[in-house]
């Protein structure tokens, strides 16, 4: 039997391409010099289309997959996708959630110890031979019975919440809808809550819906001895009052995976001791990163399946 065409956006990780590969004729667009002229003779051969939180899917690549029904995506953020034109246009979008809860959990409490205990400051202190010429550090922050808020309380919220109550953490959350069975206290009032709390980690959906929803007010309400956290996008906080409140030191620490405009991370931030930065590493270990893979080829099986 003839394997069914599959049309790749843009790049993938090496073993997702082998396991495509395995069951799909697969078409690499990306390396196309002429994407366009090949989507015009060739768009109604595919009627599935793989791509990725980071390649995206705009209006203007929808309008030329003119046979597509499905597009399986790698990662669970839709943000840069436009799902609402894709689903009008008849084409059904899969992502990759749950699998990847535990890590971007586990980097959210990893970028919350490493900032309030200034691990990637201090490892600069060693390495400068500060501490053998006498030098010693300034006292860092404990994390044990702080109120920490987390914006957001979904898939990977939730599994934040539980491991911050290992570190003997008090969790408190903010979302639009407070949740019935929940008992953690809820805030309606973001800037009420970051003025309660000693960190928040920010862990909700980037798109416009939430553009800026961490203001400087909110920033600001968390204060010097406050820690923010983003593992979410970086278009849900104002990215611009928070590097100017890290570097008055205004706002105490941050721990960041997300940027507005990645790869470029704004330049100020690299002279701050007070901040620890990430290149989108949430979800990005050996295990986790298989297993969206895997879940992009099942959605895709799934699909042909008829389920
Ligand atoms: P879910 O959809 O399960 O949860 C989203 C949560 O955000 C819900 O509790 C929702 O509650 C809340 N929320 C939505 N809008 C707002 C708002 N305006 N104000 C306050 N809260 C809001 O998503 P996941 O937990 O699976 O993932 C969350 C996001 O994490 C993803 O969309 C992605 O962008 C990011 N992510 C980042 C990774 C990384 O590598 N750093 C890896 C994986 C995900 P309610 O609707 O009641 O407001």
């Amino acid at each position: 039997m003839s394997k069914q065409p599959l049309l790749i956006l843009g790049p993938l990780m090496p073993y997702l391409i082998e396991e495509l590969g395995k069951k799909y004729e697969i078409e690499k667009l990306y390396e196309e010099k002429d994407a366009l002229g090949f989507l015009q003779a060739h768009a109604p051969r595919f009627e599935a289309a793989v791509t990725s939180t980071f390649t995206g899917l705009k209006a203007d690549m929808i309008d030329l997959l003119t046979a597509v029904k499905i597009v399986s995506s790698f990662g669970v953020g839709t943000d840069s996708l436009d799902v609402a034109y894709a689903n009008k246009k008849g084409i059904k979008i899969a992502n990759t959630p749950d699998v990847l809860n535990e890590d971007t959990a586990n980097m959210a409490i990893t970028l919350l110890l490493a900032s309030t205990r200034d691990i990637v400051a201090n490892d600069r202190f060693v390495r400068e031979g500060r501490w053998a010429k006498g030098e010693a550090a300034p006292l860092a922050l404990g994390i044990e019975g702080k109120k920490v808020g987390l914006v957001g309380l979904g898939r990977i919220g939730s599994v934040i919440a539980t491991k911050l109550l290992a570190f003997g953490c008090d969790v408190v959350y903010h979302t639009r809808n407070k949740k019935p069975d929940i008992s953690f206290k809820h805030y309606d009032n973001l800037v009420e809550m970051a003025g309660d709390c000693a960190a928040l980690i920010a862990i909700l959906p980037g798109g416009e819906a939430t553009q800026g929803v961490i203001s400087r007010e909110v920033l600001q309400a968390l204060g010097p001895e406050g820690t923010f956290i983003n593992v979410a996008r970086g278009t849900v906080v104002d990215e611009i009052a928070l590097v100017e409140l890290l570097k008055s030191k205004e706002l105490g620490r941050a721990g960041l995976d997300v940027f507005v405009d990645e790869p470029n991370v704004p330049a100020d931030l690299f002279a701050l001791d007070n901040v620890v930065l990430q290149p989108h590493m949430g979800s990005a270990t050996v295990e986790t990163r298989k297993a969206m893979a895997d879940r992009v080829v099942s959605n895709l099986d799934n699909y042909f399946a008829a389920k």
